[in-house]
C-alpha cells in the first residue's frame, strides 16, 4: 500500500494504476462501515484510493473539527488489512492551497435536514468531494448510507458538474445492538454508548408504525420522538419523515419514505436513517 501526501504524489502514484479505480473518501478513524466500502470498492475495481482527511471546511464548530477523533497509525493498518492500494492523506494547505477561493454549492437537496441543521456543511462536503474527484478520476465512488442526504448531495453535484464519477452507495454498518458505527460513537462514555442505540428503536418504532399502516407522517414524528424522549440522556436535534428523493417532509405517506433522526448523547451528534415502504392496502 502506498501512502501519499501530496496532489503531485497522487497524480504520480495513480499514473501507473490499472483501472478501473475505486475512491472510499473518509476522515479517519476507520471502522467497519468504512472497511464495507473497501471491500466493495475492491470487488469491482483494480486500483482501491481511500482518502483520509479530516475536512474542516465541512465543520460548524471549531471545536467539532478539534475533537474529531484521529489515529492515523491505525487507520492505515486497518486500510491495508482491508485491501487498499493507495492512501490519500493530506494536509489541509495540500486540499485547499494558499489562495483556495471556490465553494461547490448544491441546491434544494442540500437544504433540509443535515443542511439545515448544520449551515455549509454540504458546502464543506461538496466542495472537497470535487476536489477528491478530480484529483482522483475515478469510474466509481463508495459512499455509506449512513448518510442518505450527503449521497444525494453528491450525486447532484457530479450530475450537474459532469464529474465522470459514479456514485455507489452502501448499506449502514451497524453494532450488534443496532447503532451505527460511526467514528464519532468513540467521543461517548460509557453511559451515552449505552444510550445510543435509541436512535435505532426510534426509527424502528416509526417504520414498523408505518409498515402496520399509519400514514400521518406527524404521528410517525411522534412515535419516533417519545421514543427518543424515553432516553434521558438523547436531546433530539431532528426528527424527519420526508420524501426520499426530494427530501421534503410529508404530511401523508403514500409510498416510500426515509426515516431520519440527529441526536445529541452527551454532546455528541449522532445521526440515522432507515428508508420505509408503506405496506398497501
Ligand atoms: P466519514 O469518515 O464518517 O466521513 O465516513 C466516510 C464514509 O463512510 C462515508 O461515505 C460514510 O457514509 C461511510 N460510513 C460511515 N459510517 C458508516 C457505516 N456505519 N456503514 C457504512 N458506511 C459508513
Amino acid at each position: 500500500m502506498q501512502v501519499v501526501r501530496s496532489r503531485a504524489d497522487l497524480r504520480a502514484a495513480l499514473a501507473a494504476a490499472p483501472r478501473p479505480i475505486g475512491l472510499v473518501p473518509t476522515m479517519g478513524w476507520l471502522h467497519a462501515g468504512h472497511v464495507s466500502l473497501v471491500e466493495r470498492a475492491r470487488a469491482e475495481s483494480a486500483t482501491v484510493v481511500m482518502s483520509i482527511f479530516v475536512n474542516p471546511k465541512q465543520f460548524g464548530e471549531a471545536s467539532d473539527f478539534e475533537r474529531y477523533p484521529r489515529n492515523e497509525g491505525r487507520d492505515l493498518e486497518r486500510a491495508e488489512a482491508a485491501g487498499v492500494d493507495i492512501v490519500f492523506a493530506p494536509t489541509v494547505d495540500e486540499v485547499y492551497p494558499p489562495g483556495f477561493d471556490t465553494t461547490v454549492s448544491v441546491g434544494a437537496i442540500a437544504h433540509p435536514l443535515e443542511g439545515a441543521a448544520r449551515p455549509g456543511h454540504f458546502d464543506g462536503v461538496a466542495t472537497v468531494v470535487a476536489i477528491l474527484f478530480a484529483l482522483v478520476g475515478a469510474e466509481r465512488a463508495y459512499f455509506g448510507l449512513k448518510d442518505y442526504q450527503q449521497i444525494r448531495v453528491i450525486r447532484r453535484m457530479a450530475l450537474d458538474l459532469a464529474l465522470p464519477t459514479e456514485v455507489i452507495p452502501c448499506e449502514t454498518v451497524r453494532e450488534p445492538d443496532g447503532l451505527a458505527m460511526s467514528s464519532r460513537n468513540a467521543r461517548l462514555t460509557p453511559t451515552g454508548r449505552a444510550a445510543a442505540p435509541v436512535l435505532r428503536t426510534a426509527l424502528l418504532a416509526g417504520a414498523q408504525a408505518i409498515r402496520g399502516g399509519t400514514a400521518d407522517a406527524r404521528s410517525v414524528r411522534r412515535t419516533m420522538a417519545d421514543v427518543l424522549a424515553s432516553e434521558p440522556l438523547a436531546e433530539s436535534d431532528y426528527v424527519s419523515v420526508a420524501d426520499p428523493v426530494t427530501l421534503v417532509e410529508l404530511d401523508t405517506i403514500r409510498g416510500e419514505a426515509l426515516l431520519s433522526l440527529a441526536v445529541r448523547i452527551d454532546g455528541v451528534r449522532l445521526i440515522d436513517n432507515e428508508a420505509v415502504t408503506a405496506s398497501r392496502r
